[in-house]
């Protein structure tokens, strides 16, 4: 028998749950549907973990520091993996319960455990449950790519996911991949006490930032012990007894790296191939993602997609954002566009970077007359005060409207102060909103207005 309903949400990420009480709190009878973890991959595996793990590995460097800052601490410092796999755990478990609460107790919602597929452009199956309704959304996210590596198949390896379960300390981890998630596991295991060894294809790390960002990440990261193998080649895995070996080069020597435990971190791939969106009309592009319009419309109608599934976004903000969109012009008259958005993140290294909007390279290949201010960390009081002075702040302008381009931050709390940049180029103001705006001493954001005093054209 079919059980029907108004709308149906597959998937509980970072838009489906917001989205399913909107719309049930509005009156529509909706069923939301999570085959695995609720609360999708930001609870469960991604944000909420590691920046629980970060902590803690925080926590064991400003311990080894402690000496810098006249702390003595007699004795080495230790780390117990079992324990902050728990304090992980516990942290993660109460985000997930407070999600599967919500919405076993908003009326009008009904949360169904199983694996989601069209059967029709109207109707979903799960298990022997045939659900029908006219309104469809898709949040299911995406999941690590496994690369097609020599070898990937005879050696156990880690991915992302694999890492949540992790209760010990590997001896020496090798990371395959220089981006957001690699580095971030590369520190905080640097950190927790494993040797530490990144291979990157790629000429340079983090590729998709200005060739300064990536030098001085890896600077920072070198610094703490982390060695990078760059413009690796001919990868290659074997098992080596419990240990795992990579070729990283055709020719060069050394050709090779052995290692306790791998961790493949290559990026991400949308979680549509087992949906039966063929079923329901709905097109995806080459790469999988679910075409959508600025409205996140799919191609069938009464289908939207929302999150990383989408491939306009792969945060937890862009898909909480999605759901805002899909709201304000379903329930509230109010048109809101995915195009109106400004492309903001952090990779929470620590310090962090913090990005908004264009970079200086973006920036160069718009050809557009723009300014530019630059300062180093050294010359931020709250850095100097917590011995924390690596990296740099620029900020890019539009050298005739005078609006914010974009911004870069590296360096100690440079997460938060972005903020005070996001919000005039979302406000669509002229970058002197924040230079004649006096802010809070001693703070980073306070060296904000110093920056953009320091405006000179890009050369
Ligand atoms: C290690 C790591 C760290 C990250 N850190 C950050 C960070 O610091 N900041 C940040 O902004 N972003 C971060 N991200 C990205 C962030 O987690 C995602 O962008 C975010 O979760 C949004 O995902 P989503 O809403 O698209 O869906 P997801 O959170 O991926 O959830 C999709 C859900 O749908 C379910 N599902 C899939 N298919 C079906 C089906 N057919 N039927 C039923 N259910 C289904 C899945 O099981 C899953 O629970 C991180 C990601 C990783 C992997």
């Amino acid at each position: 028998m079919t059980e029907r309903f108004d709308t149906i949400v597959i998937g509980t990420g970072q838009a489906g749950p917001s989205l399913a009480v909107r719309l049930a709190t509005a009156g529509r009878k909706t069923a939301i549907l999570e085959r695995k973890l609720i609360g999708g991959t930001c609870v469960n595996t991604g944000c909420i973990p590691t920046k629980t793990l970060i902590a803690s590995a925080r926590a064991a460097h400003v311990a080894r520091r402690g000496r810098d800052f006249g702390v003595v601490i007699d004795g080495p410092i230790g780390v117990d993996m079992a324990r902050v796999k728990a304090r992980k755990d516990e942290i993660v478990a109460q985000s997930n319960t407070g999600v599967t609460n919500w919405l076993k107790n908003t009326p009008n919602v009904t949360l169904i455990e199983g694996h989601g597929r069209f059967e029709s452009p109207r109707t979903v199956r799960v298990d022997d449950r045939l659900l029908e309704a006219p309104e469809i959304f898709i949040n299911t996210g995406g999941r690590p790519t496994v690369p097609k590596l020599e070898g990937v198949g005879d050696v156990s390896f880690l991915t992302s996911t694999g890492m949540m379960s992790v209760d010990f300390l590997p001896e020496h981890l090798i990371v395959v991949g220089a981006s957001y998630v690699g580095l971030e596991f590369a520190q905080m295991y640097r950190r927790f006490g494993s040797r530490v060894t990144v291979v990157e294809m790629g000429q340079r790390i983090v590729a998709r930032e200005d060739e300064e960002v990536s030098a001085a990440i890896q600077a920072m990261l070198e610094g703490e012990g982390i060695t990078f193998r760059l413009k690796a080649e001919c990868l290659k895995l074997d098992q080596r007894g419990s240990g795992v070996g990579i070729r990283v080069a055709c020719e060069d020597e050394p050709r090779d790296i052995e290692g306790s435990h791998v961790l493949l971190a290559v990026g991400r791939e949308p979680n549509t191939h087992d949906l039966g969106l063929d079923r329901a009309g709905v097109k995806t592009n080459t790469r999988g993602y679910i075409e959508v319009d600025d409205e996140l419309r799919t191609s069938a109608p009464g289908i939207w997609a929302l999150g990383d599934v989408n491939g306009r976004g792969a945060f937890t903000h862009t898909s909480y954002n999605d759901y805002e969109i899909v709201a304000a012009n379903l329930l509230d008259n109010d048109r809101r566009r995915v195009s109106d958005r400004i492309p903001v993140y952090a990779l929470f290294t620590d310090p962090p970077l913090a990005r908004a909007g264009l970079t200086e390279r973006e920036v160069r290949e718009s050809k557009r007359p723009a300014l530019s201010g630059k300062m180093m960390m050294t010359r931020v009081g709250r850095a100097r005060e917590r011995s924390e002075t690596q990296g740099f702040m620029q900020v890019l302008v539009d050298a005739g409207t005078k609006k914010i381009l974009g911004a870069t931050l590296l360096g100690i709390e440079a997460d938060e102060a972005i903020h005070c940049i996001i919000d005039v180029m979302a406000a669509g103001q002229p970058y002197t909103a924040i230079s004649r705006t006096v802010h809070i001493h001693p703070t980073v954001a306070e060296l904000i207005p110093t920056v953009l005093g320091s405006l000179k054209p890009l050369q």
